[in-house]
């Protein structure tokens, strides 16, 4: 029973260490995301031993889950199959340690193993989907690439992929009973638990980010005295409703939607064919084969 509660208090310990890391790589200090992933790793790996435990305390020690995976190999069944075989026939694991002061523990893709095999009784799902593991893996190979972080990933990639882990993690503890992921985040971190945890407000989040980095980046690269010149607008996308719409030369329209990559609205200003001053598309009347885009003041001068 120990083991178990210093497991679970040390995966807590780990997650808000990763959220702190992650705050202040959201706050541009970019390597701070690096020690993020790091702790979420962490954590990862032991919520997965904790699942476990709830199999078998023993089962996180490499010696017992070697017993497990020959059973399997014996008997030509799944990981979990073979466990309850063993777990029927009264196999006592704790025998398999005794004497060991140290005994060696089974590491993330071990565990996992183990996970992979549990089915939904009623919809005949896994429990762990593919996505989940496709990230562990990534989180797994960033970790041994540590050094070349910098060069390997954006900022971007990291932050989704630590979202989808958080999201990954948050279902995997509900499933399995470990624990209430939200009860246990500490008070001054919930917030960045809640973003990461929910999908749609991290995408647009991200999404918001795009904007300002892009804004950020172009008006970096002009001088002072040529910022005036820019043309720079942001407009509300008709079909997400976000104030995402920003310039994108690989659009056909010249915008973009950084959320939902819609680039069409009505609000997109161009130059009228006649007297060349900018209007907003929806604005715009089209003559038969003259031209492409005529202003209500071209169009109609009387009213005017
Ligand atoms: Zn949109
Ligand atoms: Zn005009």
């Amino acid at each position: 029973m120990k083991i178990k509660i210093d497991i679970k208090s040390n995966a807590i310990d780990s997650l808000n260490e990763s959220f702190a890391k992650y705050e202040l790589g959201e706050n541009g200090e970019l390597k701070a995301f690096k020690f993020s992933i790091l702790h979420l790793s962490h954590c990862i790996e032991l919520v997965l031993k904790m699942y476990l435990q709830t199999l078998d305390e023993n089962l996180v020690f490499r010696n017992c889950f070697r017993k497990v995976t020959k059973k399997a190999k014996e008997e030509n069944v799944d990981l979990l199959a073979a466990f309850h075989l063993l777990e029927d026939e009264g196999f006592d694991f704790e025998n398999l340690i005794k004497g060991h002061s140290n005994p060696s523990t089974v590491n993330v893709t071990e565990a996992l193993s183990v996970a992979k095999c549990e089915v939904c009784t009623v919809t005949g799902g896994h429990f762990v989907d593919q996505d989940f593991e496709n990230d562990i893996d990534w989180m797994k190979s960033l970790r041994n690439s540590i050094e070349h972080f910098e060069f390997e990933f954006t900022a971007k990639d990291v932050r989704l992929c630590i979202g989808r882990l958080v999201r990954g993690l948050d279902i995997f503890t509900d499933v399995f009973s470990l624990f209430n992921l939200e009860e246990e985040i500490g008070k001054d971190k919930y917030h960045i638990f809640e973003v990461l945890a929910d999908e749609y407000e991290h995408t647009l989040r991200e999404a918001k980010l795009e904007v300002q980095e892009t804004k950020d980046a172009i008006f970096r690269g002009t001088r002072p005295k040529h910022q005036m010149f820019i043309e720079w607008n942001v407009y509300t996308c008709e079909s997400c409703g976000n104030d995402t719409m920003i310039p994108d030369s690989d659009s056909s329209t010249g915008y973009k939607c950084t959320f939902c990559d819609n680039e069409e609205s009505e609000d997109i200003e161009v130059d009228c064919d006649i007297c060349g001053c900018p209007w907003p598309n929806g604005e715009m009347t089209s003559w038969v084969d003259t031209y492409a885009y005529v202003c209500p003041r071209c169009d109609n001068p009387e009213a005017w």
